[in-house]
């Protein structure tokens, strides 16, 4: 140990320039930010939290129910029920997501070739019981009016999704 250092140990100067610092940020005013009161999060355009069911400008729900999205989901969140419909067609009975197993990996919404699932900005979401986390037909649509509706919908598919496959039908 050197001279100075030893000077520094015995005087304590180490001790006594950290109580400096605190001293120094004790009347400094606080940093906590108050959220959600005063303080509003605006999440980045693109950010990927919670669903919602892609409609046609019609109003109609793009899915058609071939069950990809749930196929390639990793936590097994999505469900689909389908009956069948006039000429074979699917008809999407039920569709639910169970929120609270979602890893928000996005693989859904690539896998869809029909872009009818999304994974919109909003995050704000809480609850105080479980079932509020399942996310029904319904209410993955009107999260779409909500929180994408046509425009945003069409931006998100034109600068976040471009999606690699060919018979990618959904961006319009
Ligand atoms: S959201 Fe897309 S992938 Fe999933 S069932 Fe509907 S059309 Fe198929
Ligand atoms: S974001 Fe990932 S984990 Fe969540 S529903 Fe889609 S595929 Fe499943």
């Amino acid at each position: 140990m050197t001279t100075r250092e030893l000077i520094k140990k015995i005087l304590f100067i180490e001790i006594i320039k950290g109580l400096a610092l605190t001293l120094k940020h004790f009347f400094s005013p606080a940093v906590t930010r108050q959220y959600p009161y005063k303080v509003k999060i605006e999440p980045p355009p693109g950010a990927r939290a919670l669903h919602a069911l892609a409609k046609y400008e019609t109003g109609k729900m793009k899915c058609v129910g071939c069950g990809l999205c749930s196929a390639i989901c990793p936590t097994k969140c999505i469900s689909i029920y389908t009956t069948e419909g006039e000429g074979h067609r699917k008809v999407v009975e039920r569709y639910e997501i169970d929120t609270l197993r979602c890893v928000f990996c996005a693989l859904c919404v690539e896998a869809c070739p029909f872009g009818a699932i999304v994974l919109t900005p909003h995050f704000e979401y809480a609850g105080y019981d479980k079932g509020e986390f399942r996310y029904t037909k319904e209410r993955l649509l009107d999260n779409w009016d909500r929180y994408m509706g046509p425009e945003r919908g069409r931006d998100y598919f034109e600068r976040f999704w471009v999606p690699k496959s060919r018979d990618f039908r959904g961006g319009g």
